[in-house]
């Protein structure tokens, strides 16, 4: 610790914010964890020792960038708000294993992030304190550009994380679950209470641990459909999964075939898609394609 107070305290983080006249923008989603339990639950979720890589997006003031830089042998952190690149560069000073980019994490080449940053370590895994605002394109970005990683463990808005890994049958269920799954084995750690940032959200959180799988657990022929299907089948979820993809994939009619292919694939055309298992879906999407419906 070099001596020096852990930034993630409430009186360490007011005093910085204050020093640098720093405000909170509400539209980057702002809200800095001052909880040290909680930053050793993130850390310690994401299984980090000196041999491995840590990608935070969103360090803020560097809470959680502080504690990943003593788990880790190697850390990046991206940071969109320009007024916060003089502060990370005074509160990190100490952490030379820490580089700190400025700019968008969705505009930013990963790939590219991936080479400089990680080339001599095992194992990267993203640890963030999420902007709730873009959660979900974060995180498919994270996933559909098949980026090598173990973990990903984030902080995020507790209705998202009860999405992410919930199972078929629940109102929680649907495409986010599902593309998730694809890639990861999805475990919330804790929930989180608004007492442990500021400004406080008018939200409740969790911090979910994304286990990155190294490959699906299903076969699909093709992954661009199969995502297509998953999305249209949910498109209205009160309708049946027949009237879904109906109105999808047979706007000139042809309801028979479209539930003779339903059928095939041992799925009731009036089962809505909240039911269908993963698995199923998978099934379903390969049966559409050999039929030639895409
Ligand atoms: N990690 C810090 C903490 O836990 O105290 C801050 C977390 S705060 C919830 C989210 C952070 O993400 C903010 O610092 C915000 O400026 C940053 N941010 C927002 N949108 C971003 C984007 N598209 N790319 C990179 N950083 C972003």
């Amino acid at each position: 610790m070099n001596g020096m107070e852990e930034i993630a305290t409430p009186k360490r983080t007011k005093e910085i914010i204050h020093r640098h006249g720093f405000s909170f923008k509400k539209s980057l989603g702002q809200n800095f964890l001052i909880d040290q339990n909680i930053l050793h639950k993130i850390v310690g979720a994401a299984g980090l020792d000196k041999t491995k890589g840590a990608l935070e997006i969103g360090p803020g003031i560097g809470a959680l960038t502080e504690k990943l830089a003593q788990a880790a042998e190697k850390v990046a952190a991206v940071e969109i708000d320009q007024r916060l690149i003089p502060i990370l560069q005074e509160v990190l000073e100490p952490y030379p294993n820490v580089t700190v980019y400025h700019g968008d994490v969705l505009k930013l080449d990963l790939q590219q992030l991936f080479k400089e940053q990680f080339g001599e370590v095992s194992r990267v895994s993203v640890v963030a304190n999420l902007p709730y605002y873009v959660t979900t394109p974060i995180l498919m970005k994270l996933l559909e550009q098949r980026l090598p990683l173990e973990n990903i463990v984030v902080m995020i808005q507790k209705e998202v994380a009860l999405r992410m890994g919930a199972a078929p049958g629940g109102k929680d269920y649907g495409s986010l679950s599902i593309a998730v799954q694809y890639y990861c084995e999805p475990e919330i750690i804790c929930t989180v209470p608004h007492t442990v940032f500021i400004p406080q959200p008018n939200v409740d959180s969790a911090v979910i641990r994304l286990k990155v799988r190294e490959a699906p657990p299903i076969d699909v022929d093709d992954e661009g459909h199969f995502f297509e299907v998953v999305q249209s089948s949910f498109a209205q979820r009160r309708k049946t999964i027949s009237n879904n993809l109906k109105n999808r994939y047979f706007s000139g009619g042809e309801r028979a075939e479209l539930d003779r292919l339903l059928n095939e694939a041992g799925i009731a055309p009036n089962r809505r898609a909240e039911t269908l298992s993963i698995e199923e879906f998978a099934n379903l999407s390969n049966i559409l394609l050999r039929a030639g419906v895409r």
